[in-house]
């Protein structure tokens, strides 16, 4: 066992620690110290600092970590998203919107109408007909699909946003700390 000389970093007053001890309690005014072995000097850091440091570190590794679940939930968002969308006339994907669906079933619906009525007035084989009335069924349910779509998305949306902004005031909450 080595006895050193260390001065308190919280009154200054000379201690004798074991070499071994990692960290010593003051005997005059009772600090917390670590007993810090340099090369060339041993001397004493307080506490409580080092308490302080390490918290800091925590409260970063938390903002790191909100980052982390922030930038997940963006990406399984943008999974979920694929969802929602509806394929095109040139197959490329998008989302819906309630009225874009209302506007294009209408449309079809309309086209799908007089092809009935010019293929009836023609005298067009039955499956002309058909034909028609098939479009405008499927106009419809296109309709009536792509508007269920966009509510759906505009909730899910929603909801996304909120959990966005929760995470976000941890994250303002955990940096103020
Ligand atoms: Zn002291």
């Amino acid at each position: 066992m080595k006895i050193t000389k260390v001065c308190c970093q919280g009154c200054g007053a000379d201690l004798q620690v074991d070499e071994t001890v990692r960290y010593v309690t003051c005997n005059y005014c009772h600090a917390r110290l670590e007993v810090v072995h340099d090369p060339s000097v041993t001397h004493t850091r307080l506490m409580e600092k080092l308490e302080k440091s390490t918290e800091r570190m925590a409260d970063n590794l938390r903002v790191i970590e909100l980052q982390n679940d922030l930038a997940r939930m963006d990406r399984e968002w943008e999974q979920r998203r694929e969802n929602f969308m509806v394929t095109g006339k040139h197959g490329h994907r998008s989302l819906p919107t309630t009225a874009g669906s209302a506007v294009g079933g209408l449309f079809a619906a309309v086209f799908g109408v007089i092809w009935i009525g010019a293929a009836g007035s023609m005298g067009a084989p039955a499956p002309f007909v058909l034909f028609g009335v098939v479009f405008v069924g499927f106009a419809i349910f296109s309709a009536v699909n792509g508007a269920s779509k966009a509510n759906a998305h505009q909730s899910a949306d929603a909801l996304h946003q909120r959990q966005r902004a929760e995470i976000i005031r941890k994250i303002e909450a955990a940096r103020r700390e």
